[in-house]
């Protein structure tokens, strides 16, 4: 009985590599690659500067 065959096959290598991901926006302010497109539209922070600025603008007032 021999019919795991199938079973076993590996996985097609159609899918792109987990660690190649889309092309990211540069973050505006220090230049290091952010959560967000290439496409996106506006200005791009990185997560480090987007919380920098939000504590500023939370500190404001
Ligand atoms: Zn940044």
């Amino acid at each position: 009985m021999a019919d795991d065959d199938e079973y076993c096959a590996p996985a097609p290598s159609t899918a792109p590599r987990p660690t190649a991901g889309p092309p990211f926006a540069e973050c505006v302010l220090c230049r290091k690659p952010t959560e967000y497109p290439e496409s996106y539209r506006g200005s791009t922070l990185c997560p480090v500067c987007e919380w920098q600025e939000a504590q500023r603008t939370a500190c404001s007032g």
